[in-house]
């Protein structure tokens, strides 16, 4: 804790220092002084007639010594470094200029009283000279520094990105088909796509420019860099968000911008020094309180509340920041220390007039703009996605499953196999760009056509279109297709194959498209939906020689394979079909060719093999089969065909066992950054990457939940592609399964329970989602919630080197597990090292409609001879509960004193704790003794202590639960 005060200090305290220099520079104003690439160097012995010092030059080690306020100084010229006393300091080149020294303007901070900052005290630090970060590599005295170089491309200045990630010492990950390259340290992770040119920050697209990949290497505008440096330098120094020094107030306090740019914050330390206040920070209730003479203020941080006696002001913003609690500017008017008419509201001045909005953002999805546009632009115009295919130099465009390639070795387009005419693209600095005009084709019916050598291959092309039915006809020989919810077809160019002579659309009412292809003898043909487009093969004659049928219908028509068994000869194998749970197993002599098909709609994997039949035309399913829904099979002369409905998209494998052995398997798809939590009684979905609800557990307004029966459904956008589609089959007591399905950017998540269930969401952290799953039938109702204190990334107080959550959570099991013996129903907010947040851990309690709640907890505080427990209450608990909260911890107070011993430091209100103040039913929070005194760290940390400790809260526990 004492450290981490220190070191915000420093951090603080070299945020303040260019303001300092500024507000000093006029006693160095008459010293001799040269200006190098914007950097003022001021003459070292200008500088000794200001501060009265004697110089003496070495010249054996090129450097300047001499003495300040008893203090050894040395300059030197050889390594740039600033010795005071043994401490290193460095501000940049230390130059030797006909013979004088001169010095950094900066560095004459080390004059000021006091000064502690630019101490290395870290093998690399990143510091901000003459406004450029610099990396200061300490290695003995051997100092090294770099900044980060400037590329100049099509006139434009770039900085190398993975330049960038060896500035900061991280491993770059790059994608292997180069459209991206990800930077991550603890913190954060940044995502530039090169196709798309977008820029991702934990899971949201921030910025969108010009991202270049050349020669293996990344490139970004150099107007990105400094953003980027802010987000890796503060890690580096601090986990938390830093906030900067805002230049341009010229109030009496210093002001921050965290965040956002536009708000102004003023330090409330800085503000309570300057003002003649006390002020003193509740680090575990996270609250500040500001005291002068009668008039005492709380600054609540989690709920940005101040409150003074019976009055709250809210809707300011504050920030926390490694203890010192920051306040919006203008929020200084709570406490009489600005007056409304001093404050510009800033919101009047930053926010652009809705005119004024870029057009390109506000026009998203409704209009295109015309000429070239990037191809991701583009797609997200028309609610596609863009993959880069680094293999074939192509970018390939999905819309409606149909894929679009652009060949940007050829200029080349296809739709999936067939090359289209009268559309072209251009490809610069590695981005695909596409004429807006394309949209016509990907949004109208069109027929499309490429010739091989067996077969004429016909698209129907349409992202609305479905086949109703198709049949051939003869003398003269054709086939018909009728195609639905089609307004209209392009069939400009006349189109004459090989094997037909002409296609003709016929109107027909409702929508009905009537396609007749005339054929130039009586052809085989063979109709399949793949890849969003009605496939339509006309076989030359003779080959594929069957007769087609006129069978139905949606999705794949094996128009001319399939075959009545009765007309037909049997091929020669005959296949043992065996289905096992999840798993088809076939036995067949000869499996040589064979084939697989996936078809949607319903999902299904279609497995030909030649030359075998099966005599069995369904096959029973595996009661425990969780993926198979259906295992059917046909044959024709040509082979069997095996086909196997599945519950989803699964993934499947097909496994040569042996030369007559053939085995598919099929398992489900893991849903990538989603997760189901059941080892606590919480069970919970994290999501991770995407942020559904806010800290208070308020859902997000574009994410829809509805709930029918036991099943729950889930919709929300999610444009960053977090989640993958797929199931994840818990079958737990609670859940069966959850189903993530997506169209484009919209996610449906749906949740099968195994019981009614209520949710509640909650995002205590950005970039994550909890979904907590309730119970209907109320199983923990009246339960005895324990709530071991932090967890996870918050480990509560931390005295040398023990965590407080560990501490808790050992405590916690113990009362757990001798409630159980008393047979008492207890909820566990967690069992392991996991992180809940606050607002979660009440509203998780209020829900399950607990009894009791009690947060267990250890102390720490700056004196280290304090010792002893004590029990925090909401003050004026009026539940309608016998019970009040300060009565349940009156009495877990006393059975935690009885039982230890220890000095009883009382039952004290805490109004502001969010574990209290936001559950129902009356709960205590103990505070089990003091990390920060050596004989109860001990003490606490001892098999022995935590079992009395655990016996004196199960003891009040069930005392209280008598008295209720
Ligand atoms: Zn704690």
């Amino acid at each position: 804790m004492i450290k981490k005060l220190l070191r915000a200090l420093l951090i603080l305290i070299l945020l303040l220092i260019p303001f300092k220099v500024i507000a000093s520079q006029d006693i160095y104003s008459n010293c001799e002084y040269e200006i190098i690439d914007d950097v003022r160097y001021i003459k070292l012995s200008s500088v000794a007639i200001v501060h009265k010092l004697t110089l003496q030059w070495s010249d054996s080690d090129k450097s300047v010594r001499t003495t300040y306020n008893d203090k050894n100084l040395i300059f030197s010229t050889n390594n740039d470094i600033v010795y005071i006393n043994d401490d290193m300091y460095y501000f940049g080149e230390i130059k030797l200029i006909k013979g004088y020294t001169y010095v950094p303007q900066n560095a004459t901070v080390i004059f000021n009283e006091g000064y502690t900052a630019y101490l290395l005290d870290e093998p690399v630090e990143y510091k901000y000279i003459n406004g450029i970060v610099t990396k200061i590599d300490v290695e003995k005295n051997n100092i090294t520094t770099s900044v980060i170089k400037k590329y100049l491309i099509n006139q434009i200045e770039y900085f190398c990105i993975d330049e960038l990630a060896q500035f900061f010492n991280i491993e770059p990950v790059k994608a292997q088909n180069s459209d991206y390259i990800m930077l991550m340290n603890n913190e954060h992770e940044v995502y530039f796509y090169v196709q798309s040119d977008n820029i991702n920050l934990n899971g949201t697209n921030i910025t969108t420019d010009n991202i270049i990949y050349m020669d293996n290497r990344y490139y970004a505008p150099n107007n990105l860099l400094d953003f980027l440096i802010e987000t890796f330098v503060t890690d580096y120094n601090n986990n938390t968000d830093n906030p900067t020094t805002s230049s341009e107030d010229e109030s009496l306090y210093t002001t921050y911008i965290f965040d956002d740019p536009s708000v102004k914050y003023v330090s409330m330390k800085q503000v309570s020094d300057i003002a003649g206040y006390n002020y003193q920070w509740y680090y575990m209730n996270r609250y500040a309180v500001i005291e002068r003479d009668n008039d005492k203020f709380f600054i609540l941080v989690p709920s940005s509340i101040i409150m003074k006696d019976d009055l709250l002001y809210k809707g300011y913003s504050i920030k926390e920041d490694n203890d010192i609690v920051y306040i919006e500017y203008r929020a200084l008017e709570v406490f009489g220390l600005i007056h409304k008419d001093d404050i510009e509201d800033p919101s009047n001045e930053v926010l652009p007039d809705e005119d004024d909005q870029n057009p390109s953002e506000s026009d998203l999805g409704t209009k295109l703009p015309s000429g070239y546009i990037p191809i991701r632009q583009f797609a997200e115009y028309i609610n596609g996605t863009v993959m880069w295919d680094s293999e074939n130099f192509s970018a390939i465009l999905t819309h409606k499953d149909t894929e679009y390639t652009f060949d940007t070795r050829n200029f080349k387009i296809y739709v999936n196999e067939i090359e289209v005419h009268g559309y072209d693209f251009k490809f610069e600095d590695g981005i695909t760009h596409v004429n807006t005009s394309l949209e016509e084709l990907i949004s109208s019916t069109n027929i499309l056509y490429k010739e091989y050598e067996e077969y004429d291959l016909i698209y129907i092309k349409s992202p609305t279109a479905t086949l109703k039915t198709h049949y051939p006809l003869s003398d003269p020989n054709r086939i018909v297709l009728d195609i639905g919810d089609c307004d209209s077809v392009n069939n400009s160019e006349s189109v004459k194959g090989q094997f037909f002579n002409s296609i003709r659309v016929l109107n027909e009412p409702d929508n009905l498209k009537r396609i007749v292809f005339d054929l130039i003898s009586k052809n085989n043909y063979e109709i399949s939906k793949t890849k969003g487009v009605l496939e339509v093969k006309v076989f030359k004659t003779g080959t594929n020689n069957t007769q087609p049928s006129s069978s139905e219908q949606s999705g794949i028509v094996p128009g001319s394979t399939i075959n009545d068994e009765n007309e037909n000869t049997k091929p020669n194998n005959k296949a043992d079909i065996k289905v096992e749970t999840d798993k088809i197993i076939v036995n067949t002599l000869d499996y040589e060719n064979y084939e697989i098909k996936r078809i949607s709609d319903p999902n299904r994997i279609v497995l030909f093999i030649p030359n075998s039949f099966s005599d069995i035309k369904e096959f029973p399913i595996k009661e425990n089969s969780r993926y198979i829904k259906k295992v059917t099979s046909y044959y024709s002369d040509e082979g069997l065909y095996i086909e196997v409905e599945l519950s989803n998209q699964c993934r499947y494998e097909i496994i040569e066992i042996s030369e007559t052995k053939l085995v598919m398997d099929i398992y489900s798809q893991k849903i990538i950054n989603m997760s189901y939590y059941n080892y606590s009684d919480r069970k919970y979905i994290n999501i991770t990457g995407l942020s559904l609800a806010d800290q208070y557990g308020v859902v997000n307004s574009n994410v829809k939940v509805a709930k029918n029966e036991m099943i729950t459904t889930i919709e929300f956008i999610d444009s960053n592609y977090r989640l993958t589609a797929g199931v994840l089959y818990v079958n737990d007591d609670f859940i069966e399964k959850i189903q993530v399905k997506r169209i484009n950017e919209k996610v449906i998540m749906t949740i099968f329970a195994k019981q009614k269930i209520d949710l509640y969401f909650n995002s205590a952290r950005t970039s994550y989602t909890n979904i907590n799953f309730i119970p209907e039938n109320m199983t923990y109702s009246g339960s005895v919630v324990i709530d071991a204190g932090h967890g996870g990334y918050d480990p509560g107080a931390v005295a040398s080197s023990v965590y407080e959550s560990n501490i808790n959570l050992k405590i916690a099991l113990k009362v757990q597990a001798i409630l159980e013996n008393n047979n008492i129903n207890v909820f566990m907010m967690r069992k392991t090292d996991e992180y809940v947040g606050l607002y979660e851990r009440a509203h998780v309690a209020n829900l399950i409609e607990a009894s009791l709640f009690v947060s267990i907890h250890s102390n720490a505080f700056s004196n280290s001879a304090y010792k002893g427990i004590m029990t925090l209450v909401y003050p004026s608990s009026v539940q309608s509960n016998k019970l009040s909260g300060k009565q349940f911890g009156t009495v877990l107070q006393k059975n935690l004193i009885k039982a230890t011993s220890a000095i009883d430091r009382g039952v004290i209100d805490r109004p502001n704790l969010i574990v209290l103040n936001s559950t129902k039913m009356p709960a205590s929070l103990v505070e089990c003794g003091f990390m920060t005194n050596a004989e109860e760290l001990a003490a606490l940390q001892s098999e022995e202590y935590q079992n009395i400790l655990a016996q004196g809260i199960a003891a009040g526990i069930i005392e209280a639960l008598r008295l209720k």
